[in-house]
């Protein structure tokens, strides 16, 4: 309906067409409305109505339709809240009067309802709002077997066609935090209320019942008014759509909303499924006011009425998102049945010092927690995380949710997958053939074998237990400060466990090559060094090892490396070195081992796989954090070659390895992440990131090295850019400084000095601005 096209009379033109159809002689006052025009006349004996002038796209069958439906309310329901409809002098109910310049609106004339709107009351009673749960079930009640031909229209503001509006306004919501909470919201619908919705009763219904349109006079609701939202659909809206804009700017929202569902309980009490969808009805309502709003603003800027719900409507909305469905459920309903109902699915949440006394006295001590205030966290969407209280925390940590936390299209195809099938590898499937195909696809040949597992680190065990049945060999070369997983094999070849806290140092089949590290380490740009001279320094001292081995008699199985070190400290190696490294490996027989579980997937930005951008084919690649987005995935690729060599008779079997959900979830991220061109965005946002964090070190000494590929980067801070002596208390300090302006960061490396960035891949440049305004300010506070 065109907002153009609304009806503008002025007030001497209400006035004439109350006097001449109407013979009520009054001054009209202009009253706020969505699509019609609407005045107040007043009359000298202090007599008031409404003068309704109709917008022109209205129908006269909506119009009648009205009509009629306010006069079953009032028969039906014996309540006198409800505008009456009075008749011209002509005895018409919906006369269409002419202007003078041609145009012709219809018009009616309603009793002006006495009271206080209901979103002015501040503190409503519990008695006022069960009498409005009550009038709204007398009204659901009369209405069910109203029957009119208008009944059935498209509307945007009707719930069932609310989930794809939101959908397609995503785009017109600006703030990046909002969008998340639309998108998680949508999802969130699709898996608790969509489910109920065939169930649903669907009738007449009111659809209006916003805290604009609710009149109150002391404990009592005395008018209900707007019923140009009417139509046919869910019942359980009308109710739904009440506690949503009653809870709004409320200390106690359920306790409002509590009061209202008795009421309406009370009269017309709700089916199962009904229940069962309400919190996310509601939650629906609240979503499509602020995405309507986010699309009205566009088109009428200056209409400060159509956006007077829209800032507490947010507040409400990241509210209760917070707020998990089933506990939604509990708090709405107090009967004992639903409780014990909703206890099977809900854990009842506790506070913070609470669970971190249970924590340290169940769970393992070696469990590290993030920063000096610790952070219970409880939702995610997007590149957002979201605290108990609904404060969002935007992530540069987690690059294992890739493609966005609890990205909608990754939850749904593992939700479709679970309630179809989860078996094993021992029949036949087409997700993992399907993933498998997808998966060597994006990779260079010879590799074109997989193996799904678990975790990374069930991938890297595999990896070496691939090396060496393929070599016959034990030993293997690995970088320093390297990390390749948990298990013992695993540590023993991770300098940076085995060399630290607690690590019991390396076994003899374990060798360590120097981190090919350009600002820190023993080749470094300080000392003179270019690129292809450290390339060229630190693969010889991997021959060196090689040399070594060769002289005792024990050919390396294999060396291992993550494309990028990460837990080096954002360690990029310089051009040419895994090359070199590769081509003295296998002179020697062994095999090239890449990890990819960090950096795989698009991370780098300039391509899929980090070690593409040393120009290398490996022999075996590990993958797993990304690969499925937050569910347990990971897997290798090797060569046919390597492959066979395997096969020797021993059964490979991973019970949950390549099962069909795990594959249906790899399968969406890589969908997500082509779809929504991820990687390309990663270079994108990354290039611009890291100029702007060059900016910032030209501002601030403590930043010695700024360092990164696409959505992988490391700022590294020195106390002495000479002396490179490492700012570790610095370095944690600032973490945790910019973690209370709610922005997630970690450190890394040998001395724990480098600040790691690796946020979800749909991380934006506003939300890279956002971080180097942070650093700047708390930089400049620390100085
Ligand atoms: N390799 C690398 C490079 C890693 O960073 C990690 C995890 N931090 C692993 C392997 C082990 O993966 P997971 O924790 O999934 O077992």
């Amino acid at each position: 309906m065109l907002l153009d096209k609304r009806p503008k009379l002025t007030t001497e033109q209400a006035e004439n067409i109350a006097e001449r159809h109407y013979g009520v002689f009054a001054e009209a006052h202009p009253l706020p409305s969505e699509r019609d025009q609407n005045f107040k006349l007043v009359t000298d004996d202090g007599s008031a109505f409404v003068l309704k002038i109709a917008h022109p796209d209205e129908a006269e069958a909506m119009l009648g339709f009205e009509n009629l439906a306010l006069e079953r309310l009032a028969r039906e329901t014996g309540l006198n809240v409800f505008p009456r409809v009075l008749p011209t002098r002509n005895g018409e109910n919906l006369p269409r009067v002419p202007l003078q310049d041609g145009t012709s609106y219809f018009v009616r004339l309603l009793s002006f309802l006495p009271g206080a709107v209901l979103a002015q009351i501040q503190n409503p009673s519990a008695a006022l709002l069960y009498d409005l749960g009550s009038t709204l079930g007398k009204m659901d009640r009369a209405l069910v077997p109203l029957q009119h031909p208008a009944m059935v229209r498209f509307l945007q503001w009707d719930a069932a066609h609310a989930p794809l509006l939101i959908h397609q306004n995503l785009e017109l919501v600006a703030e990046e935090t909002k969008r998340a909470l639309l998108e998680n919201f949508l999802a969130r619908f699709q898996q608790y209320a969509a489910p109920h919705l065939p169930a649903l009763r669907r009738s007449v219904i009111y659809n209006d019942a916003n805290d604009y349109n609710i009149l109150a006079q002391g404990d009592r609701i005395s008018g209900i008014v707007d019923f140009g939202d009417m139509l046919y659909s869910y019942t359980a809206n009308d109710v739904a759509v009440a506690c949503a804009y009653a809870m709004l700017d409320k200390d106690d929202p359920f306790a409002v909303a509590r009061e209202i569902l008795r009421g309406y309980q009370e009269i017309f009490p709700l089916t199962a499924d009904e229940r069962a969808a309400l919190p996310e009805l509601m939650l629906l309502r609240l979503a499509l006011s602020v995405s309507v709003c986010a699309r009205q603003k566009l088109q009428e800027p200056d209409n400060a009425y159509l956006a007077i719900s829209e800032a507490p409507a947010w507040k409400l909305l990241t509210r209760l998102a917070a707020c998990a469905h089933d506990e939604m459920l509990a708090q709405l309903f107090d009967a004992a049945a639903e409780r014990a109902d909703a206890r099977v699915w809900q854990i009842p949440p506790r506070d913070k010092s609470e669970l971190l006394a249970r924590r340290r006295e169940l769970l393992g001590r070696n469990l590290s927690l993030s920063y000096r205030e610790p952070l219970k966290i409880v939702r995610g969407a997007g590149q957002y995380l979201y605290d108990e209280n609904g404060d969002a925390y935007l992530d540069c940590v987690n690059n294992v949710c890739h493609v966005g936390h609890c990205h909608p299209r990754v939850v749904r195809a593992g939700q479709r997958q679970m309630e179809i099938l989860n078996t094993n590898t021992r029949y036949l499937h087409d997700n993992i053939i399907e993933y498998a195909e997808r998966l060597t696809a994006t990779l260079p040949a010879p590799l074109s074998v997989c193996f799904f597992t678990n975790s990374g680190s069930e991938a890297n065990e595999l990896a070496l237990r691939l090396a060496r049945t393929y070599t016959g060999r034990r030993d293997v070369i690995c970088v320093d400060h390297a990390y390749h997983g948990n298990t013992q094999a695993l540590i023993d070849i991770s300098p940076y466990k085995f060399n630290r806290a607690g690590g019991k140092g390396k076994p003899d089949t374990t060798h360590i090559a120097p981190i090919p590290d350009t600002y820190r380490g023993m080749f470094r740009r300080a000392v003179g060094a270019d690129d292809a001279r450290a390339a060229e320094y630190y693969a010889d001292a991997v021959g060196e090892i090689l040399e070594r081995l060769r002289a005792q008699g024990r050919d390396a199985a294999a060396f291992i490396a993550e494309s990028v070190s990460g837990c080096g400290g954002q360690i990029f190696f310089p051009p040419g070195y895994l090359a070199r490294v590769f081509s003295r490996v296998r002179a020697a027989g062994g095999v090239c081992i890449v990890d990819e579980v960090q950096v795989g997937f698009g991370r780098v930005g300039s391509h899929m796989w980090a070690f593409e951008t040393q120009g290398v084919v490996p022999d075996i690649v590990t993958f797993g954090k990304p690969a499925g987005n937050g569910h347990p995935l990971g897997g290798v690729i090797t060569t046919p070659e390597i492959a066979t060599a395997f096969a020797n008779g021993m059964e490979y079997f991973n019970t949950f390895g390549g099962n069909p959900v795990s594959c249906a979830i790899g399968l969406a991220v890589l969908n997500v992440i082509a779809q929504e061109n991820l990687q390309a965005h990663a270079l994108a946002v990354g290039t611009y990131w890291l100029e702007q964090l060059r900016a910032l070190q030209t501002r601030h000494a403590w930043i010695g090295d700024v360092r990164g590929m696409g959505l992988f980067i490391g700022i590294e801070l020195v106390r002495d850019r000479a002396t490179l002596e490492p700012a570790t208390r610095e370095a944690n300090e600032l973490v945790n400084r910019v973690r209370r302006r709610r922005i997630l960061l970690s450190t890394d490396g040998p001395y724990d000095n480098v600040i790691k960035i690796k946020p979800p891949m749909v991380f934006t440049r506003a939300n890279a601005d956002e971080v180097v305004a942070a650093l700047d300010a708390e930089l400049q506070a620390m100085a």
